[in-house]
Formats: C-alpha cells, structure tokens, sequence
C-alpha cells in the first residue's frame, strides 16, 4: 500500500469508527441539546430558540456540528438524531407548561418525507405540546431530490400548526425553488451575510435584496449570527424581524434558558454603543 493510500484508508478506518462512537452516544449520555435565543428586533423580547445538538465524545471531546452532521449523513444517523433531538425539544416544552416559546429544531431535506412528519405530529400529540411550539429549520448540505415529497411533508406539518423556516438562506443549492415549491413561512439569513454585510458592500446588498425578498413574499426574515451591536443596528435598518447569534446569547443549557427568560433583559443604555439597544452580549 502506497503512504496516500495507507492515509485514505486510516481516514476511513477513523470515520467508521467515529460513526459507530456515535451510534453508541445516542443510547448513551453523550448527547446534550443547547438552545440559543432569538430576540424580537422590535419589542426586544426572546420570542424562542433555535435547539443545537451538542456531542461529548468521551474520548475526543466535543466535536464540532458539521463533523458529526457529514458522519450522520453518510452513515444513515440523521434520522434516528433528528428524533432524539425532538424527543428533548417536547419533553422540556412539556416541563415548561405556559411559559414555553417555540423553539426551533434543524432537519435535513433528506429526511424530511410524509413518514417524518407524521412522526413528528404523533410524538407532539402523544406529549399533549402545541404544533404551534415547534418550528422546523430545513437546512441544506446536499441537493434535494424529491421536491414534491419535501413540499407534501411540509404542507402536512404546516396544516398541523408547526412553522417552517428556510436555513442558511441564499447560500443553499436551490433556495430559490424553494420559494416557489415550497411556502414556507420564514427565511434564516446566514450568517455569512450578516458578518460581511458591514465590510462588503456587496455583501451589504445581498443581504438588503434578500430581506426585501422575503418581505414581498411575505415571510419573517430572522438573521443569525448577529455578534455586534452594529450588525444589529443594521439588521434593523434593512428591515429583518429577528435576530439570533452570540449578541443574544451563545447556546446555552435548557436550564440557563429558562433563566434567561425569566429574567428581566439586561440595559446596555449605559455602554457604548451606536444605539441603546437592550440586547446583551453574552
Ligand atoms: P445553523 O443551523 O446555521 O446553526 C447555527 C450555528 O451558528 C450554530 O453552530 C451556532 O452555535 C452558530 N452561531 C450562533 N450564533 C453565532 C454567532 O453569533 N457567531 C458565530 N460565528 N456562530 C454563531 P453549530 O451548533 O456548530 O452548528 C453548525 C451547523 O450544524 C448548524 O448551522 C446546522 O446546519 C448544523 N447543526 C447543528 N445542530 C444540528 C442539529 O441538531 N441537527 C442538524 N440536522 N444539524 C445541526
Ligand atoms: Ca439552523
Ligand atoms: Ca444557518
């Protein structure tokens, strides 16, 4: 074996056992969720969260989103990781009772069929949760394939009660089909966009077209990855409705969650900044 080959064959060899780590992890206790706030540009207000999976491996530590992403990918995982995410989301809206706010869970195109949906429907009906509490983020790593059966999907999860949000919007493979196929009920600027938007007038464009998109359409426009009061400022003048990033907190554990909403929202009157706004920076 010559030393490239050795070195593809070690990688697969790793990645393997990585999925089969992970396949461990979701019958164990190495999996946790993190919810990071989306805050109302105009009332101020968290108005929900986007929940985050987190992976602890015991050995390699956390490892990042988009490493375990392409291993569930690939080795068929996303959908059994998908479950147990929504399995957490219910329990702690459950737990919360009146107070909760929806909270926002990410799904790939490539799993999101009829079958999926029902099972999400049941398994909100059988924890007695709203539809109205749980969004749903589709997110775009690969091409879609069937996008009559990823628009039934959505029609039955919207007719349910449960909102549907387009992810990295502007980035994906067919954002703009999308749109035309699939009525979704808000987009998620990326966050590429809104941190280059201040540096690239460009940038600042794109990001100013595809708000005014989304208005004429007639969808919510939220903008993640918001760090700065700046961006903020900015976010608000081009129109977004919410914003979502480490400005309004890094994820966060369910508990520091509910704190968080709870608690009164900090003043930044007295800092500098370019506006007063009440957001905080985590
Ligand atoms: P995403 O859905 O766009 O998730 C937002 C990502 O941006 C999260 O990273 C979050 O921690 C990060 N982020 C939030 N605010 C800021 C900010 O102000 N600045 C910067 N630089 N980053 C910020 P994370 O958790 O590493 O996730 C990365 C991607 O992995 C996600 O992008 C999503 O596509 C995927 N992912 C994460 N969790 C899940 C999940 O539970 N299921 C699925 N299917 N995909 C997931
Ligand atoms: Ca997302
Ligand atoms: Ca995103």
């Amino acid at each position: 074996m010559t030393t490239q080959h050795k070195r593809h064959h070690d990688i697969e060899q790793d990645s393997k056992k990585l999925a089969r780590d992970l396949r461990v992890a979701l019958m164990t206790q190495q999996l946790q969720v993190v919810f990071q706030p989306k805050v109302c540009v105009d009332s101020n207000q968290i108005v929900g969260a986007e929940a985050l999976l987190r992976w602890q491996h015991p050995i390699e530590g956390l490892i990042p989103a988009d490493r375990w992403v392409a291993l569930a990918e690939s080795h068929n995982l996303m959908r059994p990781l998908t479950v147990w995410l929504i399995d957490k989301v219910i329990h702690y809206l459950k737990s919360v009772g009146e107070q909760a706010l929806p909270l926002a869970v990410n799904v790939p195109p490539t799993i999101l069929d009829g079958a999926f949906a029902l099972t999400i429907i049941n398994m909100l009906s059988v924890a007695g949760v709203s539809p109205c509490l749980l969004d749903i983020e589709i997110t775009e790593s690969e091409p879609v394939e069937n996008m009559t059966n990823l628009a039934n999907a959505v029609h039955l999860l919207q007719s349910k009660g449960l909102r549907i949000y387009l992810d990295d919007f502007g980035t994906g493979y067919s954002t703009m089909k999308y749109l035309v196929d699939i009525p979704v009920d808000g987009v998620k600027m990326d966050k590429s966009f809104v941190q280059q938007a201040l540096l690239l007038p460009a940038a600042r464009l794109v990001l100013k077209s595809l708000i005014e998109l989304a208005h004429e359409i007639g969808v919510m426009v939220v903008c993640e990855g918001v760090e700065t009061l700046e961006q903020l400022d900015l976010i608000k003048c081009l129109g977004g409705n919410i914003v979502q990033g480490y400005l309004t907190g890094k994820p966060m554990s369910p508990e520091a969650f509910a704190k968080r909403i709870d608690a009164p929202l900090p003043s930044l009157d007295n800092k500098i900044a370019p506006k007063p706004y009440k957001i905080q920076a985590s």
